[in-house]
């Protein structure tokens, strides 16, 4: 089956996951108002700027039906921003604490090789402006790590990523995700 997966579209990188997702096999439909999250199987929080996509998520009253659809269990991928919109500081979904571009004012982006649990090779992980995992509660499961600071994590049906894995060629981030999603919709679809 083809799983549905919504990109929220207020602003940011929403182009690059759509384009990667619809690769990957997913049909992709852009998030900009509550009834765009209907009937998704999984959802994409881009990177982009934290404090614009607040305002925006506030305007659209999109915090309570997005907040709904992420407890119900829909695997949810934040990247970057939407990392930080996870926190316990925006969103409140996940029970970590984003430190915005912790990486400093002179390092605005780098590339670093990261391993990940499940992935043989590492990846080539692409930061700009980048957060970083300040604190996180017993039940996250950090998988990446830079100089000692997490930046990247799972909590039950979230996962959270510092880096932009939509960039460039390396598409096996998304494909974990894509494959998370089509295991939820089947299990739903019973
Ligand atoms: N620095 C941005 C913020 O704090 C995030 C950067 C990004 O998403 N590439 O919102």
């Amino acid at each position: 089956m083809t799983p549905t997966i919504g990109v929220l579209a207020l602003q940011g990188g929403f182009a690059a996951h759509a384009r990667v997702l619809r690769e990957l096999g997913a049909e992709v439909r852009e998030v900009r108002t509550p009834g765009d999250l209907l009937g998704l199987d999984g959802l994409v929080l881009p990177g982009g700027e934290s404090t614009t996509m607040t305002l925006g998520i506030e305007r659209e009253g999109l915090a309570g039906p997005l907040g709904d659809l992420v407890r119900a269990g829909t695997p949810v991928l934040g990247t970057c921003a939407g990392l930080i919109m996870l926190d316990r500081a925006h969103l409140g979904l996940m029970d970590i604490t984003a430190r915005r571009n912790a990486f400093g004012r002179q390092l605005h982006s780098f590339e670093a090789d990261l391993r990940f649990p499940d992935l043989e090779e590492p990846v080539r992980a692409v930061f700009i402006r980048a957060p970083w995992i300040e604190e996180a509660g017993e039940d996250v499961e950090v998988l990446a790590e830079v100089d000692g600071h997490p930046v990247a994590a799972r909590q039950r049906n979230m996962v959270v990523i510092a880096f932009h894995p939509e960039l460039g060629e390396d598409t096996r981030l998304h494909a974990q995700f894509v494959e998370r999603v089509r295991e939820h919709a089947a299990s739903r679809a019973g």
